[in-house]
């Protein structure tokens, strides 16, 4: 049995709890955040006993550790914003708690993200004898687990990997992030990037596109975008010759965000406003809906998966992997979207691998880095079922 604290109670943290409560390998859950009401809210909803919660502000690092030390988790699990990564890393290794997250830090004041800041803590944790798993969600997440379950399976060598990512649903909100809109606007506006024979190539925002076929839901366009996940796959299969990451978008959504740019309101540096110095991308933010609340009115489904190409006893392989989840079925079950819903799943059930012991090495860890069966094994169980497509034509087999 094992103490688990959650940290972020937004759209992902209301899956993670929600899921984290119905597992009896989770003996005491303390959802913390800066804003309580959000806590109690959701822990009201789900109604369990072993839930309580807490006001927690995760950029005070005392705050962090006084609570740590009182709660005294066996794993937090992270899902408030990339900003909040090293401070709760760095409260972790205090106190001697083991850590997971969904998304690598970024600086607040640079568009910048990667894993270096956090892979810098692998000997700390090492040598505290502690676990850190970073990108647990989806993407990143299942999509480094389902690389690492074909490379195991599948493959001897992969070569070509295209991770897509399509949200085939409709919110009714002319303009809406499915995630929290200050990281999401920063991701899609930033300069895409791809690796090819050893180089990152880079091409301006949303130049790259082309319309993809998605099971159950058929093509959409689909925009090369640069994703965290690309930088550690990379490096933990060196066979990779290219590797790419594609992510759909409607042309409204498109069109309002080249309006928001020209207007300068998705900038992160501060301007002066009537005497008062304000961040444009977070004056935004306070302006769009919270992403939980698209959940009760969405429909349609989301499509993520990988396609990749290698080798298997020496001839040429296709395959593909991936998950279809349903909006409006994530809503009947957790009151959430389907973006928080295949978030929040996986980050539980790497927190589970970890309190099980299965995924349990100290350090700092990607998941592909961790063995991908028991992993794809609750997967499925949990709500996120997946599905292989092998030796069948690729949608990128020109290139
Ligand atoms: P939300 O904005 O809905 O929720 C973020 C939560 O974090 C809010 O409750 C917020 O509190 C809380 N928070 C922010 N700052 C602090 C702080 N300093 N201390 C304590 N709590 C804080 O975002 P989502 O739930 O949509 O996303 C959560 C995380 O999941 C993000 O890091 C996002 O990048 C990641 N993500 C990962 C994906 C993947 O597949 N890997 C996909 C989607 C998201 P308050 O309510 O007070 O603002």
């Amino acid at each position: 049995m094992a103490r688990l604290m959650i940290v972020g109670a937004g759209g992902v943290g209301n899956v993670v709890a929600h899921k984290a409560a119905v597992q009896e390998e989770f003996s005491e859950i303390l959802l913390a955040s800066r804003t309580i009401e959000k806590c109690d809210h959701i822990a009201k909803r789900i109604g369990s006993k072993k839930l309580q919660t807490a006001t927690l502000d995760a950029d005070d690092i005392n705050n962090t550790i006084k609570l740590l030390k009182e709660f005294r988790p066996d794993i937090l699990i992270n899902v408030a914003l990339p900003y909040q990564d090293l401070v709760l890393m760095d409260a972790c290794l205090e106190v001697g708690v083991n850590y997971l997250d969904t998304a690598n830090y970024e600086p607040p004041d640079l568009a910048k993200f990667e894993y270096s800041w956090q892979w810098k803590y692998h000997d700390r944790y090492k040598e505290a004898g502690l676990t850190a798993i970073l990108g647990c969600g989806f993407d990143p997440g299942v999509t480094g687990v389902f690389t690492a379950y074909a490379l195991k399976h599948h493959f001897d060598e992969i070569h070509y990997l295209d991770i897509v990512d399509c949200n085939a649903g409709n919110h009714g909100q002319a303009f809406a992030t499915n995630f929290n809109p200050e990281i999401n606007i920063r991701e899609i506006t930033q300069v895409g990037r791809y690796y090819e024979n050893g180089e990152w190539i880079e091409v301006p925002p949303l130049s790259i596109h082309r319309p993809i076929p998605y099971p159950e839901i058929g093509e959409k366009e689909s925009y090369l975008l640069y994703h965290e996940e690309l930088e550690s796959l990379v490096k933990h299969i060196p066979t990779l010759k290219r590797a790419r990451f594609w992510m759909t978008f409607s042309q409204s959504y498109i069109t309002h965000l080249q309006v928001l740019e020209n207007l300068g309101l998705t900038r992160i540096d501060p301007v002066d406003y009537e005497g008062t110095k304000i961040v444009p991308l977070k004056f935004l933010k306070t302006l769009l809906p919270e992403p939980s609340s698209l959940a009760a009115n969405y429909t349609g489904q989301t499509s993520i998966g990988c396609h990749i190409r290698g080798l298997k006893n020496g001839k040429n392989r296709n395959y593909y992997i991936y998950n279809n989840c349903d909006h409006s079925k994530a809503y009947q079950e957790v009151g959430g979207q389907a973006i928080s819903y295949t978030t929040g799943v996986p980050a539980v059930i790497g927190a589970l691998m970890v309190v099980n012991g299965i995924w349990k090495k100290p350090g700092v860890f990607n998941v592909e880095q961790c063995d991908p069966d028991p992993f794809m094994e609750l997967l499925g169980s949990l709500g996120l079922p997946w599905y292989e497509i092998i030796d069948r034509p690729s949608p990128f087999e020109e290139n």
